[in-house]
């Protein structure tokens, strides 16, 4: 058979040989036609194996201080050792992030997004990135560091919250050709009509190194942090919690959305959109993490296909979220028209909304109760605009509650199951947590309770899944903050 032509990324790196051979055996190989000799083929791995190029992410734990630098710097001039090319995405250092809010609340009555605001906010990946590249410098291995607008990050114009319109690496290609492993700093773009500086959003480094893997067709995408992988629950609530070796991006993405901080939920979205396999891991251990697989791959190779497990595990696992908040509007007319007049008003505000239930009112004829969750940061603008409407639309009060927290129970194997839901809140009622909200997937329950029973709550659905294990996961770093 005349082997198919295929351009690859490059071929560089003569020692590449002495390995291919090493490790023919074990993999996949790639035939390349020669374009100076026609006729004769050349075999090289596929990617994956060999010379990929591989995007590694480490989170603010991962890079807090002076020696935890040196220890990531270490950790990607090896992988550059070992023959990749490295392109590296770094968050702010610990928690500089949070203390950069602070101060902007120090220095201003409203801190609000703003083009200063992301200013200020992405100078803190401006240092670890040149931080890490000196590090890495230091120990001999070429490296250099670039924002987010010098690695081609172009988004929209919205501060705090901008959405990437384009990724267009050209530098960094043109680094890693020049034999430099290339750093980036995380969270941040460059909107190209206002030429100013942007943020991502809380967590966007995340989404930052996926979308750069994505537009460089890397192999593999690792996001390095301070705990083990993707665990069935937060181990600093559930200490029994198990680490998943695989996890589809299809049940990340509940994990993500219902208040699993391990990724940033964009994150997820963008490698499924691409097909993209993230490794999730620690920077403080050699151990494997948690691979996302995008379930719908048409790439799988046989290596994914290994990790694909015949039958789903019933329950990936338990999410939590403590930034909800509920808004219960008391005394809705119960005329047609109601419900829509206050949900067209939460949605002129621009305000994502999350559960919803409507309660006819038993003691009182005629109106009814609508209670609705979204997100504590949205809370007094969605306020303000009930307020403004209450003569309009002729409701008694808004009650408004940051005292709740959601969990979420996440498994593609629920589907198939009809005990899930009765195993689900019986633990709940064992444990005495009263249930005030409820809603459904196809692989999600999720319920609001009492902020003050959440853990509890956690922990009662984690144990009635059999999801503890003997050992204790570890947290290595980080404030949680
Ligand atoms: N440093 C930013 C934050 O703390 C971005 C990130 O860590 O991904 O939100
Ligand atoms: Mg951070």
């Amino acid at each position: 058979m005349d082997p198919q032509p295929v351009t690859l990324r490059h071929i560089s790196c003569s020692n590449t040989h002495t390995h291919i051979i090493h490790m023919a055996s074990r993999t996949r190989l790639l035939w390349i036609r020669s374009r100076d000799h026609p006729g004769v083929y050349t075999a090289y791995l596929t990617r994956g194996v060999l010379m990929s190029l591989i995007v590694q992410k480490f989170g603010g734990s991962s890079v807090a201080d002076a020696e935890s630098i040196k220890r990531v710097a270490r950790r990607v001039a090896n992988t550059r050792k070992a023959g990749h090319d490295v392109v590296v995405v770094v968050s702010a250092m610990g928690d500089t992030t949070d203390e950069l809010l602070d101060l902007a609340a120090e220095v201003t009555s409203a801190v609000t997004p703003s083009r200063e605001l992301d200013m200020l906010l992405t100078a803190g990946e401006r240092i670890s990135m040149a931080a890490l590249a000196m590090a890495i410098n230091d120990i001999g291995v070429q490296a250099k560091s670039f924002t987010g607008s010098q690695a081609g990050m172009i988004t929209d114009g919205v501060h705090g919250a901008a959405r990437l319109v384009e990724v267009k690496p050209d530098r960094i290609r043109e680094s890693l050709e020049a034999g430099n492993i290339a750093i980036v700093a995380g969270f941040q773009g460059m909107n190209r009509q206002s030429r100013d500086i942007t943020t991502l959003g809380r967590g966007g480094s995340d989404t930052t190194a996926v979308a750069l893997a994505a537009a460089l067709n890397a192999d593999v995408c690792e996001i390095y942090s301070d705990v083990d992988g993707v665990f069935t629950a937060d181990p600093r609530i559930v200490p029994t919690a198990h680490k998943l070796n695989t996890v589809t991006s299809e049940e990340m993405l509940e994990m993500a959305a219902n208040g699993a901080k391990i990724l940033h939920l964009r994150s997820v979205e963008y490698a499924r959109r691409f097909n993209l396999k993230l490794h999730v891991r620690s920077s403080f251990s050699e151990l494997e993490g948690t691979i996302v697989i995008p379930e719908n791959s048409a790439e799988l190779t046989p290596t994914h296909l290994k990790e694909i497990p015949l039958e789903q595990p019933l329950i990936s696992g338990v999410a939590h979220d403590r930034g909800q908040a509920k808004i219960t509007v008391v005394g809705v007319p119960d005329v047609p028209g109601s419900a829509a007049r206050v949900f067209g008003l939460i949605n002129e505000a621009k305000i994502n909304i999350d559960m919803i239930v409507q309660n006819v009112s038993t003691d009182r004829p005629n109106v009814t109760d609508i209670s609705f969750t979204l997100d504590q940061a949205h809370g007094p603008l969605a306020l303000q605009a009930l307020e403004k409407a209450q003569a309009e639309i002729g409701f008694e009060e808004v009650i408004y509650n940051e005292a709740v927290g959601k969990l979420s129970l996440v498994g593609a194997g629920m589907k198939t199951n009809p005990g899930v839901s009765f195993t689900f809140f019986e633990a709940l009622s064992n444990a005495g947590v009263n249930v005030e909200m409820i809603s459904t997937s196809e692989i999600r329950i999720s319920v609001i309770t009492e902020l003050s029973k959440l853990d509890d709550a956690v922990r009662a659905v984690h144990t009635a899944f059999a999801l503890d294990t003997e050992g204790e996961a570890t947290v290595y770093g980080g404030t949680g903050r």
